[in-house]
């Protein structure tokens, strides 16, 4: 009896995971998948967590970080991304410390110091650092409890951000004299990228997690302007004040949409691999710190950036592959409120990603088969991708049904499931394609079909004699987008075939000859009209008075400047509106509004709460 007793008194000192959450990041609940993951961590099994980007994955390590016994290394691959997670940490009251290239040497031996003192419960460190002497014979003589290994995509080179660098986890491990837990997150896991993870970082028997990708406060649109800057432009003076990321896939265009957004008054600031270090820490921490409105970068752009008050992501140009895409467009709305994301799609981005992948040092550690193979898989994801840009069935159950998820065919909060669509007989079309790729002997792909077909005086067409066909200018007046559509629609119900590969030719489908002697009609969704849907929320947070919210912000702002916090680390817009909602007027009240713990209380509870008083004492 007594010894029943003591066990379970000695249980009850230990705080729980749920109480760690609560006391150091203010949450009330875990996220989907973040407690298993949590749970088999704290037994001791290696575990891998595939949640989507914003879905929560550092606290699926930082929370047993804090119950286990000793020392949790966190391996990460960007040093914008340690020493954010390291001030958010800070913050909220965790012992934790970054080990980088960033430091000085006396820094880097001080933060050594302490770490070999046992100062830190959580220490992040770059992948190159782990082999380095120095490192090896801290970690050799600490209690290391277990290694994270964050953005673990990065190990495959099938993923989008090979770090070779990244291969050297599993020797740094057989090097300590106890085996740490591991554990490695990441947002992009094909299943290919999946199994690399698992065999490259040599994890035992792990516990694997993966959770919906679906983000369902994210609004998606496609958008297919004349003029792209005219568009975005327009987009932008719906949000002005709103913090944003426009992606452009060069560097080039980077520095001209930017330029052309700061004539326009618009605090833009630019990211791109070919900016010096200095000035894109620089323009980084202003549009962190709010300072800059817009970012207008490169994909090089965002990679662990946990900027929650993100409200719109637009995409300049069409990227690679749905993987980047939607982690790009990921960067909206961490905090969980309304946002959108934009594509403005154009065919020439087809042609610019298609030089990028041939131009780029992707191949440059592999062999030549493989190469084959990535060109083939490059090309197989940028299909996929265009076929976001022209569905006009739901974008969201598009993009989970390519991440291997079921979803419903109607969400609601998409371009295509609020818009207005109608269904047009384009028999006559349909009937004018086919012939013309019959007549074309099946050689010829979309676009020199949609030229025959509307009687175009192309040079290509003349010099083959293409307008001596009888099926020549059988469609003229008809526009050539239309005529695109027509042929996509074609393609999808089996009157046409499209081939694979860099150059696809269109040819006849199984139902081609129903089409040709008459007996089919063909349907095509249609969209009536490309004015921007109304809005509608996708998610009911709390909506709290929105004079107060404002005031509220104000004091965030406020503190933001004198602490030199970047402000969403203070509090996420969601906490704020969450308190102009529930309107506290004790501490304790306060730390029921999700988002505040007791770190936060302490350091900024007084302001919030003092400002929320003077506003009901006002009223
Ligand atoms: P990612 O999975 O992209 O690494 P993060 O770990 O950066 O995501 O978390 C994204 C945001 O979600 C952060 O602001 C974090 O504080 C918040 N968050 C994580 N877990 C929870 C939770 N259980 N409840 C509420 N917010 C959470
Ligand atoms: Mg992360």
């Amino acid at each position: 009896l007594y010894k029943n007793d003591f066990s379970k008194e000695k249980r009850m000192a230990v705080p729980t995971k749920l109480q760690i959450l609560e006391q150091y990041f203010g949450y009330p609940s875990f996220r989907p998948g973040q407690e298993e993951l949590i749970d088999a961590l704290l037994a001791g099994r290696d575990a891998v967590g595939i949640l989507p980007t914003g879905a929560g994955k550092s606290l699926c390590y930082q929370v047993p970080a804090l119950l286990l016994e000793g020392i949790t290394l966190v391996v990460s691959p960007l040093i914008s991304l340690m020493r954010d997670q390291v001030a958010a940490l800070v913050q909220n009251g965790v012992r934790g410390a970054y080990l980088n290239s960033s430091l000085t040497w006396g820094q880097y031996q001080k933060a050594l110091h302490n770490a070999r003192a046992g100062v830190y419960k959580i220490i992040y460190v770059a992948p190159e650092r782990l082999l380095t002497p120095e490192f090896l014979d801290f970690a050799k003589s600490a209690p290391i409890a277990m290694v994270a290994v964050d953005e673990a995509h990065c190990v495959s080179q099938w993923g989008q951000d090979f770090r070779p660098s990244y291969l050297s986890i599993p020797e740094f491990l057989a090097q300590l004299p106890r085996r740490p837990v591991v554990a490695a997150f990441t947002a992009t896991a094909t299943p290919r990228v999946r199994e690399d993870i698992l065999s490259l970082l040599e994890l035992r028997d792990p516990w694997v997690t993966v959770t919906s990708f679906d983000r369902p406060n994210l609004y998606f649109e496609v958008r297919r302007p004349k003029d792209k800057l005219a568009e975005l432009l327009t987009l932008l003076a719906e949000r002005r004040e709103r913090s944003g990321i426009v992606y452009c896939g060069t560097r080039k265009a980077v520095e001209e949409v930017c330029d052309a957004l700061r004539e326009q008054g618009y605090a833009a600031t630019r990211y791109h691999g070919g900016l010096e270090d200095q000035e894109r820490l620089r323009n980084q921490e202003d549009f962190l710190y709010d300072r800059a409105t817009v970012m207008v970068a490169t994909n090089a752009f965002g990679m662990g950036i946990d900027k929650s008050n993100v409200s719109f992501v637009i995409h300049y140009t069409m990227p690679k592959d749905l993987e980047s895409y939607y982690q790009e467009a990921g960067r909206a709305g961490r905090d969980g409120s309304p946002a959108q994301c934009f594509l403005l799609y154009s065919g020439a981005d087809v042609a610019l990603n298609r030089f990028l992948f041939t131009h780029s040092d992707e191949g440059q550690y592999i062999e030549e088969e493989a190469l084959e193979q990535l060109n083939q898989q490059n090309e197989a994801r940028l299909q996929a991708m265009i076929g976001y840009c022209h569905t006009t069935s739901c974008l969201r159950e598009y993009i989970l049904h390519y991440f291997g998820e079921h979803a419903p065919t109607q969400c609601a909060n998409c371009q295509n499931c609020v818009g207005h669509f109608s269904q047009v007989d384009v028999t006559k079309e349909g009937r004018g394609l086919v012939s013309c790729v019959r007549y074309l002997r099946e050689r010829y792909g979309v676009t020199l079909v949609v030229e025959v077909a509307r009687g175009s005086k192309s040079e290509k067409v003349l010099r083959q004699g293409f307008d001596k066909l009888p099926c020549y200018g059988s469609l003229k007046g008809v526009k050539e987008s239309t005529l695109r559509d027509v042929a996509r629609a074609l393609v999808l119900q089996g009157y046409l075939e499209q081939t694979q590969g860099e150059y696809p030719l269109l040819k006849l489908g199984p139902q081609a000859e129903s089409l040709l002697n008459g007996q089919a009609r063909v349907e095509m969704r249609v969209r009536q009209s490309q004015e921007e849907p109304e809005k509608k929320p996708a998610r009911k947070l709390p909506k709290g008075d929105p004079q107060l919210f404002d005031r509220l912000r104000a004091v965030r702002a406020r503190l933001s400047r004198e602490q030199n916090v970047p402000m969403y680390i203070i509090f996420s817009n969601a906490t704020l509106e969450a308190m102009a909602a529930y309107q506290p007027l004790t501490p304790a009240e306060l730390l029921d509004v999700p988002g505040v713990g007791q770190a936060k209380l302490q350091k900024y509870g007084q302001a919030f709460l003092e400002e929320i008083r003077k506003w009901t004492e006002e009223d």
